[in-house]
């Protein structure tokens, strides 16, 4: 596990490397200051092994090669200066100190700089709850691992770290079974170890390492708990959508049978007794035609029927009050999280501003706008993963109306199905019941607006409710 970040060539020397280079470099300077008689002034070569020490060894080894450097530089320089007076020779090889001693002390300070950094950088990964590792992707050279990254493989080797990449797994729905290439840009990608059976999210991106490029930081959170519960709150979302839908099913369904019960015995009773009054030789026809008449009434009666179980759907459900529009796309677009994810759908969810108020009940609203994407998701199952668009948008196309869109880019719909969408029991599913978009209707038209379908000009479908912002009686 490496734990300091070089940056300079110089960091890769040992202290005592650098303390003897210095050195060295001092009495050489030294030397050839005197042997060119001063000429030239060599003396600021002398910064050289004095950056060297102080950055490799430290701020008093810095300290002791700016002493060691005026030192040379007094003595060498002693017989042969050209001051009229001692003491300013004596005043210069102090400035010359001065500076030295002042340049000790900024590169000391840098490079207590750049520790800390690093060592904040080093700590953040290591507090991190998940296995991190750097990789000098150029030669394959594994720079840095943090603890939780020995124990998910075990090892922090630049070859276990590669066969462990070698054996995680795109999610199938991405690239099926193909094994993952990790040379791209910064990327999130959900990863899977087909032999442990985890689940991994995988960030990776360039970061400045010293001097080398193509330096990658990977970053792998395992989130098998979270893919298994995700999956159950799905299997569990699509049993109680079923169960509504078959609960809302039985319910339409016995309460038609009870009430229409009635009038339909009546209406066979009249029936024949007409039939036997028209076999009677001496037919009375008006008689006939009263019985008929009561067939016909009974008849109304049982379409009333109907007409009050619509009523008392609407009016039992609708619980208005002053909502969000923004608030209930939203909702409706969390709620779908999980079908969304399962079919690697992003919603692009567009709302408007200011947000508009609306008072209608914003459970039925919801609902409406859930029946709504989970149609889109499942007209798009069909088409490749990368042609799939989905949106929800929320806009004010008037003052007093709100406009609810979702938008998708499955097959469309054929004439038959425009035809019929909105009747009861129309469906196209193999396991629908074709009441959704029905009740959808129902909900709109008890809030006073319309929910119709029309064909998206990218192609697909754009389901819109329009609800007004006024309260509907
Ligand atoms: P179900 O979903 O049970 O079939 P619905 O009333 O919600 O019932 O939908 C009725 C039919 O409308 C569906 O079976 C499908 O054929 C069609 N439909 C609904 N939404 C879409 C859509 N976005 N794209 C294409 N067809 C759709």
């Amino acid at each position: 596990m490496t734990r300091a970040i070089p940056f300079l060539l110089l960091d890769r020397l040992s202290p005592r490397q650098a303390a003897l280079g210095a050195g060295v470099l001092i009495l050489l300077i030294a030397a050839a200051d005197y042997a060119t008689g001063y000429e030239v002034r060599l003396s600021i070569l002398y910064l050289v092994p004095i950056g060297l020490a102080t950055w490799t060894v430290g701020a008093t080894a810095g300290i002791a090669a700016a002493a060691a450097a005026s030192l040379c530089w007094l003595f060498s320089f002693h017989s042969a200066h050209f001051y009229a007076n001692q003491g300013y020779y004596m005043w210069e090889g102090a400035v010359m100190l001065t500076g030295f001693l002042a340049v000790v002390l900024l590169l000391a300070r840098l490079r207590r700089a750049l520790s800390e950094a690093d060592e904040r950088f080093i700590r953040v990964l290591e507090e991190m709850n998940a296995a991190a590792y750097v990789m000098d992707e150029q030669c394959g050279e594994l720079l840095y691992a943090n603890p939780q990254m020995f124990d998910l493989i075990g090892a922090t080797t630049a070859e276990s770290v590669n066969r462990f990449e070698a054996d995680l797994h795109r999610d199938s729905a991405e690239t099926p079974s193909q094994p993952v290439s990790l040379e791209c840009d910064f990327v999130a990608s959900t990863l899977h170890n087909r032999s442990t059976e985890r689940w991994y999210l995988l960030q990776a991106g360039d970061i400045p390492w010293g001097s080398r490029p193509g330096v990658r930081l990977k970053v792998l959170t395992d989130i098998t708990e979270q893919k298994t519960a995700d999956a159950l709150r799905q299997k569990h979302l699509e049993v109680l959508h079923q169960t509504a839908r078959l609960a809302t099913l039985a319910e339409i369904a016995s309460t038609l049978a009870h009430e229409i019960n009635q009038p339909l015995m009546v209406i066979a009773t009249y029936t024949d007794a007409c039939q036997r009054l028209l076999e009677m030789p001496d037919c009375d026809r008006t008689e006939v035609a009263a019985t008929l008449g009561k067939c016909r009434a009974q008849a109304s009666r049982a379409a009333g029927i109907i007409e009050r179980l619509r009523d008392f759907i609407r009016q039992r459900q609708h619980r208005p009050q002053s909502c969000d529009a923004n608030a209930i796309a939203t909702e409706a677009a969390e709620m779908m999280h999980g079908p969304l994810a399962e079919a690697r759908l992003v919603l692009d969810l567009i709302l408007a501003s200011p947000a508009p108020v609306l008072v209608a009940d914003r459970t039925l609203l919801i609902q409406v706008l859930v029946n709504l994407l989970r149609n889109a998701i499942d007209a798009m199952q069909g088409i490749p993963a990368e042609a799939r668009r989905l949106s929800l948008a929320v806009s004010t196309e008037a003052a007093d109306e709100v406009l609810f869109s979702v938008a998708d880019s499955g097959p469309g719909l054929a004439e038959t199905e425009v035809a019929n969408l909105f009747v009861p029991f129309f469906t196209t599913k193999p396991d629908g019941l074709g009441l959704g978009l029905a009740i959808c209707r129902s909900v709109a038209e008890a809030h006073g607006g319309r929910l119709w379908a029309e064909p998206n000009p990218n192609g697909g479908t754009v389901f819109r409710l329009s609800i007004p912002s006024r309260e509907v009686s």
